[in-house]
């Protein structure tokens, strides 16, 4: 196995608002290895973004702050030193966000901010001065190397007329033009370690397959690492070695990709799964509720108050830990905690999972509560 390249241990993120404490990472454990793509997978606002921003260093503080919890990057624990955290993303990272116009000036070119990127993405500070005088001795050369590489990067992600899109403004450009400048500008540099939250959420299929391509080749031809942010699991197993699921501020399971989608465990995986739309005519089941308040969030188990299997005096009192099944693959839930095999796994998820939920289904269609109380 290779060396992991990002280790994070335990990691707990609040943000403090007038509302009062969000408790949003609750212990965040993840390993990424050298040249392994992982994709964080959740539903909308279960921590994902908020993990990609801590490990990148850009949480805004305040009213973020980093609680406890450890992130190692290649040995060296970043959240010891910010300076030594804020040199590693700057000459070792990139991060595609997810939503270009916030992160594009509206009042320079494209061309303009694929040069800044390339020439200032490993300075600490770039002042006045330092713009004017790189200015004054700009080489065309080097203007022109830069071009090139931007137009065959643009290239290569689809999009037409690369040469006059460098001329061009971000609000001369569509939602998903942007947001392909972006995934270039993320990608030109050629870093070591990628964070790509949820980049090709605002394309259509075709592009968004492209794309996942294109990234692919990257990790596979350039030695590219990369944590993949999605609510997606399609757009996950398509692209992910290995796949973490998070609820709610933790991880609930992770595993190889295919082991994931061949024997799902906890009920949030299996709910997640089964809310995939079905072309086969079938009513997909889904999960109840939403994601709790994290000012005052569930006791234990943070799912419990969604979950078709939960155990009332178990699931409520301490949040679980993750159990081994089989090599690499966790759980945290209490389901496992004698840490079965995964065919003994399985039959326990398909009977205290499945078998519940068309009973819940029932009673939702009959128009009362479940077991559960819900
Ligand atoms: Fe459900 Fe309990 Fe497992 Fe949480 S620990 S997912 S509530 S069974």
């Amino acid at each position: 196995m290779a060396d992991p390249l990002l280790e994070v241990r335990d990691l707990h993120v609040n943000f403090d608002t007038y509302e009062g404490t969000h408790e949003v990472l609750d212990g965040v454990d993840m390993t990424v290895e050298k040249g392994e793509t992982v994709a964080l997978v959740g539903e909308t606002g279960c921590g994902k973004s908020v993990t990609g921003k801590t490990i990148m260093g850009t949480l805004p503080r305040p009213p973020g702050e980093i609680v406890s919890g450890e992130i190692r990057y290649d040995g060296t624990d970043v959240l010891a030193d910010q300076a030594v955290h804020d040199r590693v993303q700057r000459e070792r990272m990139s991060m595609i966000f997810q939503d270009p116009m916030t992160y594009l000036s509206p009042v320079f070119t494209i061309e303009s901010m694929m040069r800044d990127v390339v020439k200032y993405h490993d300075r600490e500070t770039v002042t006045w001065r330092d713009l004017l005088s790189e200015f004054l001795q700009r080489s065309g050369e080097e203007d022109d190397d830069i071009r090139k590489r931007s137009v065959d990067l643009l290239r290569r992600l689809q999009i037409p007329d690369p040469e006059g899109i460098l001329d061009r403004y971000p609000v001369e450009l569509s939602g998903g033009m942007r947001q392909r400048v972006l995934i270039a500008m993320a990608l030109i540099n050629q870093p070591e370690f990628l964070i790509a939250d949820e980049p090709t959420t605002a394309l259509d299929v075709t592009v968004q397959d492209q794309i996942l391509k294109l990234l692919k080749e990257r990790t596979e031809n350039d030695d590219l690492t990369m944590l993949y942010i999605t609510h997606n699991l399609g757009v996950a197993r398509k692209i992910a070695d290995k796949i973490y699921v998070m609820y709610a501020g933790s991880i609930a399971e992770s595993g190889p990709t295919e082991t994931l989608f061949d024997a799902p465990l906890h009920p949030y995986t299996r709910g997640l799964l089964d809310s995939i739309p079905k072309l086969t005519g079938f009513e997909s089941e889904g999960i109840d509720g939403s994601i709790p308040n994290y000012t005052d969030p569930p006791s234990g188990c943070r799912f419990h108050p969604r979950c078709p299997a939960y155990m009332e005096g178990t699931c409520d009192g301490v949040n679980p830990e993750p159990f081994d099944v089989d090599d690499d693959h966790e759980v945290a839930c209490y389901l496992y905690e004698d840490e079965p095999s995964t065919s003994e796994a399985m039959e326990i998820a398909d009977t205290e999972i499945q078998y519940r939920r068309p009973q819940r289904a029932k009673a939702r269609r009959d128009g009362g509560g479940d077991e559960n109380g819900d």
